[in-house]
């Protein structure tokens, strides 16, 4: 059995140099990203705090991830008033995500410095919305207090079926938001910023891969399906949508062929170091109860998806003289080592 020519006995060190700084660079950008949404939380409970108080409401920090009053001090309020205590904060987080998001695709090229915080803002702040929505037909979460989009749909008095409506445009949200972000993720020399084709998307090679990625797909549409159908017949438990965001950020997992150049390079910047830090995070949030222990899913999940979308980009005008090899991202896993 020889080894394939390619990866012969003299690559070894130098490749196992590249994974030690690979790995040292994951866990420097892990610190970046429980940096980044560190202070975007504590920013969205702040608003909270800020607006209530405008507003005349003694609120203060509860959590790292939660701010208000008790039931008691806030039943003597005017419900707009704490409707829009509690609207305004995810509309700033979702705007900054928004605006991130727009100065990363209007202006390039960007320093690295300013490109990599950037982008993590709009990996956190552009599927927000979408697990707000996603919250708003549920009067209880997990941790016992009300949503900020729950507290607004409760306030409106929207109707069950409009409620199962704005849970299903939540759902709809994250790939939509995965499809927004995949453009940001390509970074690569080689790689140009354009919109993905979802036709022009490659899948994972492997045929156990594509079943399992598929079933995973399906199965998080049917949870989506039976929680908005759920919230349409009066049942408020936001369990069945969330199992929809960790299925789907499971199916892309499954489905994205990370040796794709692009898939590759999305792994090492973006997936990658947002794990490390999602899953610090994850722990940190589990063991102190906080909202924290959420992210892995609200933002980890439509992360898998954009690597996923970001394979169906184009790749940027040919620098390298014509006769080159192919020019589309599509060029074998071999020739990207060679290139990236
Ligand atoms: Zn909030």
């Amino acid at each position: 059995m020889n080894a394939h020519p390619i990866v012969g006995d003299q690559a070894r060190p130098a490749s196992r140099e590249r994974r030690a700084r690979g790995l040292l660079g994951a866990l420097l950008a892990g610190l970046v990203v429980i940096t980044v949404l560190g202070l975007l939380t504590t920013l969205h409970e702040l608003m909270h705090v800020a607006t209530a108080r405008l507003l005349g409401i003694p609120a203060v920090l509860l959590s790292p991830t939660s701010a208000g009053v008790s039931d008691q001090v806030a039943a003597t309020f005017a419900p707009w008033r704490l409707a829009v205590a509690a609207g305004v904060a995810p509309l700033v987080s979702t705007a900054l995500g928004l605006a991130a998001w727009a100065l990363l695709l209007g202006a390039r090229p960007m320093a690295r410095a300013v490109r990599a915080p950037l982008t993590w803002i709009a990996i956190v702040g552009v599927p927000y919305l979408g697990a707000q929505l996603v919250i708003s037909g549920s009067p209880v979460r997990a941790g016992g207090s009300a949503g900020d989009a729950a507290v607004v749909a409760g306030f409106l008095g929207l109707s069950r079926p409009m409620d199962a409506l704005v849970v299903l445009v939540g759902l709809v949200w994250f790939p939509v938001s995965a499809l927004l972000l995949a453009p940001a993720l390509r970074v690569g020399p080689r790689e140009s910023a354009s919109w993905p084709r979802l036709s022009d998307v490659r899948l994972a090679a492997t045929r156990w891969r594509r079943v399992a990625g598929g079933i995973a797909a399906l199965a998080a549409a049917g949870f989506g399906l039976f929680g908005v159908a759920s919230v349409a017949a009066g049942g408020g438990s936001p369990l069945p949508m969330l199992r929809a965001v960790i299925l789907s950020g499971v199916a892309a997992a499954l489905l994205t062929p990370w040796r794709h150049p692009v898939a590759d390079r999305a792994w090492r910047t973006w997936v990658g170091p947002g794990l490390i830090g999602l899953g610090a995070l994850f722990v940190f949030g589990t063991v102190a109860n906080n909202d924290y222990a959420y992210f892995i899913y609200l933002v980890g999940s439509p992360l898998l998806m954009a690597s996923l979308f970001a394979t169906g980009g184009r790749a940027a005008a040919p620098q390298s003289p014509p006769g080159n090899g192919p020019s589309a991202d599509g060029h074998s896993a071999s020739v990207a080592s060679k290139v990236c």
